[in-house]
């Protein structure tokens, strides 16, 4: 691990026992399926996929919601893989969470001063210092005056106000990580770009890392320094934001950004196929364009393409196609 990385992750595997039909053995469903990745300290990695892809089961492995069934989440010298008990507890200091849904993610009989104290009474944090910190986090947020914002009951504030709430509740306890699951989706544009300037930021003066999970390639290349897009479970492009949207090498990928740019009636070709029954070969080849055009090539349906970096990208951008080179 990088002296600056605040969590590396190992082929990481969360496996579900799925439904069995009649008279079959029950199936396996690989959500997620091997995904390697460090997140440095201050950077921004988005998570980008289809919905289904495996990419918040990768963000509730990370904040242990779920069991990974195998890999590594190294961090602060503990495999939060397997620790527990007071390890555990430990490491949820450190890494905190933002959900989707800024109305169910707060309970409404709270005031916003007792769900941002939440956190600094479960992490034991002396009686005396909480209302400077709830009151310092509620002005991280931008929720201004904090005194008086501190009232306030969620049904009081808008949607926007209250994923500040959450982000406030988040930062309290200054983790070094924040894992963000579709944080904008469910608010109307201009709170989405006042929340995404936000996390910026909290970014720039707290020094938080941040693994940004979206469906939305655009918010993405707003946000994020690198972005992983991950199909059925795998990661099958990483890269600078900023190259992997000006010059994306897998075809997925480039079925992404064509639909990001359409005209709203663009959809990818096909359904993602069940995580219960993934592809053999390359798992995207029954919906790869680029398949279909090269005449259907054995090597697709029987070699599981890796993770490669081209010896025209930059350092550290690869994707997971057999015909990388040719994919300009
Ligand atoms: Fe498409 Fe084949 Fe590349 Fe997979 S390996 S993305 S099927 S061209």
């Amino acid at each position: 691990m990088t002296v600056e990385s605040v969590v590396e992750v190992s082929d990481l595997k969360v496996y579900f026992p799925g439904r069995r039909s009649s008279g079959q053995a029950k199936s396996l469903v690989r959500a997620v399926d091997g995904v390697s990745f460090a997140i440095a300290k201050g950077e921004i990695l988005a998570l980008v996929g289809e919905s289904g892809c495996g990419k918040s089961t990768i963000a509730a492995a990370i904040m242990r919601l779920v069991a990974p069934t195998a890999g590594r989440i190294a961090s602060g010298g503990v495999d939060l893989a397997t620790v527990n008990g007071s390890a555990l507890r430990r490491a949820r200091r450190r890494f905190q969470m933002i959900f989707q849904d800024p109305f169910g993610s707060l309970d409404p009989r709270q005031t916003v001063y007792e769900t941002v104290v939440e956190p600094l009474v479960i992490h034991g944090v002396p009686a005396e210092e909480r209302r400077t910190r709830v009151l310092e986090a509620l002005e991280f947020a931008q929720l201004l005056p904090p005194e008086r914002l501190a009232q306030r009951y969620p049904h009081e504030l808008s949607g926007g106000q209250r994923q500040r709430v959450a982000i406030a509740a988040a930062v309290v306890l200054r983790p070094d990580l924040v894992v963000a699951d579709e944080p904008v989706s469910m608010l109307d544009v201009s709170a989405r770009a006042g929340i995404l300037s936000l996390m910026v930021d909290l970014r720039d003066r707290l020094g938080i890392s941040y693994l940004f999970i979206t469906h939305d390639l655009s918010v993405a290349w707003v946000l994020a320094d690198r972005i992983a897009v991950v199909y059925l479970g795998r990661i099958v492009e990483i890269g600078s934001a900023a190259e992997l949207v000006a010059a994306p090498r897998h075809p997925y990928t480039q079925a992404l950004l064509e639909v990001t740019r359409g005209d709203g009636h663009r959809t990818l070709p096909g359904e993602t196929p069940s995580a219960a029954a993934i592809p053999t070969g390359c798992r995207f080849h029954p919906r790869c364009p680029k398949y279909r055009l090269l005449n259907e090539p054995s090597q697709c349906r029987e070699v599981d393409p890796v993770l490669t970096e081209t010896a025209t990208t930059l350092v550290g951008h690869q994707s997971a196609c057999h015909f990388v080179e040719e994919n300009q």
